[in-house]
């Protein structure tokens, strides 16, 4: 069966930077609902379509394709007093984007005295990446799952 519009696909990728260094792998098999839905990056989606189980497909995204870029607005420093005393490098919180009122993860970046430095940028903001995908599995999606513009099941949303 070839990946076409409303079909579940279940991939493993690995995500390259430009000079070839991993930057991160599924662990455990991934499935999208193919179609438009925005449950993956669009030119990653397009490449997809037309393949079939144990292809592979390689795919360049600029930032804007991607992760996004990177946006300085979205690096903030913080009064350490608002912040568990375990506060740490690398822990992450979740905070409101006082622009798009959308939830954003921020990193912590660094501690300096009584000031926390977060960064809610995506790790990979602002930078070129490559998709290594290899296909493992073709099935029609269920209406259900067309309704609700995700996969169900083992890989998918559990609800
Ligand atoms: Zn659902």
């Amino acid at each position: 069966m070839q990946i076409s519009q409303d079909r579940v696909v279940t991939l493993q990728y690995r995500l390259f930077d430009t000079q070839g260094q991993l930057l991160d792998q599924t662990r455990e098999p991934l499935a999208y609902l193919h179609g438009g839905y925005g449950n993956i990056p669009p030119k990653l989606e397009s490449a997809m379509l037309g393949k079939q189980v144990g292809d592979q497909v390689a795919v360049t995204l600029l930032p804007v394709d991607s992760f996004g870029e990177y946006d300085e607005a979205l690096v903030r420093e913080e009064p350490k007093t608002l912040f568990p005393p375990e506060v740490a490098e690398g822990m992450v919180f979740q905070a409101q984007d006082p622009q798009s009122g959308h939830t954003l993860l921020f990193r912590v970046v660094s501690l300096s005295g009584d000031k926390v430095t977060l960064d809610g940028n995506h790790p990979f903001a602002g930078m070129t990446v490559r998709f290594e995908v290899e296909i493992q599995d073709v099935r029609a999606a269920s209406e259900e799952e067309k309704a609700h513009g995700h996969v169900h099941g083992e890989q998918g949303h559990h609800h």
